[in-house]
C-alpha cells in the first residue's frame, strides 16, 4: 500500500488536482497512520468521530464538501426553521424569510464547526475519499492526494435526492438541494412525493402563499403510515391551501406540473455508496445500493462500519447517531454485548406533526390489540380545539408488549418518545398504567388511552389466554 507507482491517478480519485507542485509534494510524503478514518461529517459521521476521539482514538474525519452533511444544510435544520418561521403570527416577508432561514443554517454550521474542530484527537481533512482496501484510504484534496493507514474506518457518506426526468425546463426542476436556496417563494410550486421532504416544503411555501399542488403516485399522502393518520394531515394540508392529486404519475404534462414556476422533487434518496472503492474491496450492497451492517454496524468486510442513510437500517439524523455510537461501542468495547438494535422514531414536523415508531400493518393481526383514542376527546384537545388528532398503539394479547405507535397531532413528535423509551426499555403496555401525566397536557390523553386499554384488557384475558393456548396446541401438533 506504501509503493508509489500503486497510487491512483486523478482519473480514479476525482476531480483534477489545482497545484501539481502541491500534489507532488503530498503523494511523495509516506502515508500517515490514525486509528480511525470516519469518511463523511453529517449525522452519523460526526457522532462516530468525536465519540472515538473521546475515548482516545486519533481519528481523521475526511468531508468533501460542508460540515453537518445534509442534516444541517439541507435538510432537518433549514426545514425546520422554515416551518417555524412560516408558523410565526406575523411571517417576514418570503425574500427575508428565506434569507433568514440560510442565516440561521449557516451560522449553527460555522459554530459546529469551530466546536468539532476542537475536539482532542480529531483532525479533518476536507476532500474526497476513496478506500483502497482494508485500513487505507485515499483523499483527494484540492491540493493533491494523501493515504492515511489505519485500522477501521467508517463510512457515514449519505444519500442524494433521487430525481426524475419530468421531460420540462431543467431550471424548473429543483429537490432539497436547491429548495432553501430560493431567493423568492415560487407563485406556483407543485410538489412530486408525498414523503415527509416533500409535505414539509408543501405546508411552509403554502403559509407563504405559493400556491402548493402535491403529486403522489400512491394513494395516500406518507405512504406506509395508517390511512387514517395520513387522513388527518391530509384534511389540514388541504384546509392550509394545498391542492392534494393522489394515484398520480408525475409527468412533465399534467397540469400543475406545466404551469409551475417552480417543481420540488421529492421521491426519495440514493444512497452515496458510489465512487469509494467498495465493489473492488468486498464490501456487500443491497438492491438499492445501501451497504448492509450487522447489529453492530459493521460491514461484510471487518473493521469496516458504515452508518446513516448509506447503510442499510436509518434514514434519519437521530438513527444515524444511533448507528454512530454503536459503532464508537463496538470499537473500544468489542467484547461487550451490543444489544438490541435500536428503535426509530419517525416524525413529520407538518401540522399536525404525525410521528410514529415501530411496526403497525394496515390490517390487525390476531394477536395484536389495537388502541385508539382521538384527541379531540382529551381535555387538552378540547380547549385547543383539536379536530382531528389521534394516538394509535399496537399491542401483544397477553404480554402487553408494544409493538407499534402513531401518533398525530400538536407536539406528537415530543409525545413519541414516551414509546421510545418504554419500548427501547421493553416495559409492557399494562405498566404504563397508573403513571400520572400531567393535566391538561397532550401526555394525559395517553393516560386516557391507557384507561381503555386496560378496561379492554380485563374484558379480553380469557378469550386471548384461550387463543394463546389453541394457538400453541396447533403449532405443537404442526411439529409433531
Ligand atoms: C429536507 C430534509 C429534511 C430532513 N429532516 C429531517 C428531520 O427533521 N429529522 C431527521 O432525523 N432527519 C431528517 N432528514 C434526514 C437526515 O438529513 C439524514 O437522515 C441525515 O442527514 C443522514 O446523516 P448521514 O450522516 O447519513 O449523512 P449526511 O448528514 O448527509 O452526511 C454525509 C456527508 O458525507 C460527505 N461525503 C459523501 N461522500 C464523501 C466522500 N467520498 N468523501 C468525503 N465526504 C463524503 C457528504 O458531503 C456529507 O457531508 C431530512 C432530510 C431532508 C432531505
Amino acid at each position: 500500500v506504501t509503493d508509489a507507482a500503486s497510487r491512483p491517478t486523478s482519473a480514479d480519485t476525482g476531480p483534477a488536482v489545482s497545484d501539481p507542485a502541491a500534489t507532488d509534494r503530498l503523494e511523495t510524503e509516506p502515508p500517515r497512520r490514525a486509528d480511525v478514518v470516519v469518511i463523511g461529517a453529517g449525522s452519523g459521521g460526526l457522532t462516530a468521530a468525536v465519540g472515538l476521539a473521546r475515548f482516545g482514538r486519533s481519528v481523521v474525519l475526511v468531508e468533501r464538501d460542508r460540515f453537518g452533511g445534509d442534516c444541517t444544510n439541507v435538510g432537518c435544520i433549514p426545514s425546520k426553521s422554515l416551518l417555524h418561521l412560516t408558523a410565526a403570527a406575523v411571517p417576514l416577508d418570503p425574500p427575508s424569510l428565506l434569507a433568514r432561514v440560510r442565516f440561521r443554517r449557516d451560522q449553527l454550521r460555522e459554530s459546529e464547526t469551530v466546536e468539532f474542530g476542537a475536539t482532542p484527537n480529531l483532525e479533518t481533512i476536507f476532500g474526497a475519499a476513496r478506500i483502497v482496501g482494508p485500513g487505507d484510504v485515499r483523499i483527494q484534496r484540492p491540493d493533491g492526494v494523501e493515504e492515511i493507514l489505519c485500522e477501521h474506518i467508517v463510512i457515514a457518506t449519505g444519500s442524494r435526492p433521487r430525481r426524475l426526468d419530468l421531460g420540462i425546463e431543467p431550471d424548473r426542476v429543483i429537490t432539497n438541494m436547491e429548495l432553501f436556496e430560493l431567493a423568492e417563494r415560487p407563485d406556483r410550486l407543485a410538489v412530486v412525493g408525498a414523503g415527509p421532504v416533500g409535505l414539509e416544503a408543501a405546508l411552509a411555501f403554502a403559509r407563504m402563499g405559493s400556491l402548493v399542488t402535491v403529486i403522489e403516485q400512491a394513494d395516500q399522502i406518507l405512504p406506509g403510515v395508517l390511512p387514517d393518520a395520513a387522513g388527518v394531515l391530509q384534511r389540514s394540508l388541504e384546509a392550509h391551501g394545498v391542492r392534494v392529486m393522489l394515484g398520480t404519475p408525475a409527468s412533465g404534462e399534467l397540469e400543475p406540473i406545466s404551469t409551475a414556476d417552480t417543481v420540488l422533487v421529492a421521491v426519495g434518496r440514493v444512497p452515496n455508496s458510489d465512487g469509494l472503492g467498495l465493489e473492488e474491496i468486498g464490501v456487500d450492497l443491497d438492491g438499492t445500493g445501501r451497504i448492509r451492517i450487522d447489529a453492530r454496524g459493521e460491514t461484510s468486510v471487518e473493521q469496516i462500519w458504515a452508518t446513516g442513510d448509506v447503510a442499510d437500517r436509518t434514514g434519519t439524523t437521530h438513527g444515524a447517531g444511533a448507528w454512530g455510537r454503536r459503532i464508537v461501542k463496538s470499537i473500544v468495547a468489542r467484547p461487550v454485548p451490543i444489544g438490541a438494535e435500536p428503535l426509530e422514531p419517525r416524525v413529520v414536523f407538518t401540522d399536525p406533526e404525525v410521528a410514529t415508531i415501530g411496526e403497525q400493518p394496515a390490517r390487525v393481526p390476531g394477536d395484536v390489540r389495537r388502541t385508539r383514542f382521538e384527541l379531540a376527546d382529551s381535555d387538552r384537545g378540547f380547549t385547543d380545539e383539536i379536530t382531528g388528532g389521534l394516538i394509535i398503539v399496537d399491542t401483544r394479547r397477553l404480554t402487553g408488549r408494544v409493538l407499534g405507535a402513531t401518533i398525530v397531532g400538536p407536539r406528537a413528535g415530543e409525545l413519541i418518545s414516551l414509546f421510545s423509551l418504554g419500548m427501547h426499555a421493553g416495559i409492557p403496555f399494562h405498566k404504563w398504567f397508573g403513571t400520572v401525566w400531567p393535566y391538561p397536557t397532550y401526555a394525559d390523553a395517553l393516560g386516557r388511552l391507557l384507561d381503555d386499554y386496560m378496561r379492554e384488557v380485563f374484558g379480553s384475558v380469557p378469550s386471548d389466554a384461550a387463543r394463546w393456548f389453541t394457538g400453541r396446541l396447533r403449532s405443537l401438533t404442526r411439529r409433531r
